[in-house]
């Protein structure tokens, strides 16, 4: 057996707006309901608790443009469009007030899940990992630094599947703020540059089939599209 060794640069990255340079990435951190229509949805109350928190591998990633295998042991399929922060920097217990600066960018991303799965591993209190955390489960489009201007705090947030508008929001309607959620994050873990926090969806997921396209945006990043390969 070979020793596996680590060629200089082979980490995960990300694309960023206007620049040659890429984000590498450590961690991907996502947060679970954030949105109250979505969180009503799926039967909860917003605020009655904090945010709650699961991880994606970093090697999760698919950007923008790429073919999104459908992924095996799975027969519901689901985009979630969300808003990416980029970290690029970190720190624990991170007061909220402090939290912007250290923020590198946003972009747009989607929580790509097996909804069966995660459905399977709520009712028997099993990990969300086989349902969050597969093969090609973070789609990203490019960050854009802060310096180049955050999204407007009433930015909205949308996903179209074949062309259809299925999730329509503003950031504004987010239940935990990007402050809020950083904070509460870096209470449970060193947070470091690199780090990738999928901040929720809005209301309206749903299916997907081999074949189809889903586009999604926020005001003032750049916007993404995937379409759905052949089952693997
Ligand atoms: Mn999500």
């Amino acid at each position: 057996m070979t020793v596996p060794t680590v060629p200089p640069g082979a980490v995960p990255s990300v694309a960023i707006e206007n620049s040659d340079a890429r984000y590498g990435v450590h961690r991907i951190y996502c947060v679970g309901r954030n949105y109250a229509e979505h969180a009503r949805e799926m039967g909860g109350d917003p605020r009655s608790e904090p945010p709650f928190f699961f991880m994606k591998p970093a090697d999760a990633l698919i950007e923008s443009g790429h073919p999104v295998p459908y992924p095996a042991r799975t027969a519901d399929f689901q985009y979630e469009v969300e808003l990416v922060v980029a970290l690029g920097s970190g720190g624990r217990r991170i007061a909220a007030e402090e939290a912007d600066r250290h923020v590198f960018g946003y972009a747009v991303g989607i929580d790509f899940t097996r909804r069966d799965l995660q459905a399977a591993a709520k009712g028997t209190g099993r990990p969300w990992d086989v349902a969050k955390g597969f093969d090609a489960s973070a789609g990203i489009g490019a960050i854009r630094p802060v310096a180049a201007g955050p999204p407007a705090a009433g930015a909205s947030i949308w996903l179209k599947h074949n062309g259809a508008l299925r999730q329509s929001a503003h950031l504004s309607d987010l239940t935990w703020t990007v402050q809020e959620i950083v904070a509460e994050l870096s209470t449970y873990f060193s947070l470091a540059a690199g780090d990738l926090i999928y901040t929720g969806t809005p209301a309206g997921v749903g299916p997907l089939v081999p074949g189809d396209t889903v586009e999604a945006g926020v005001d003032g990043l750049a916007p993404i599209t995937f379409t759905v390969g052949a089952a693997l």
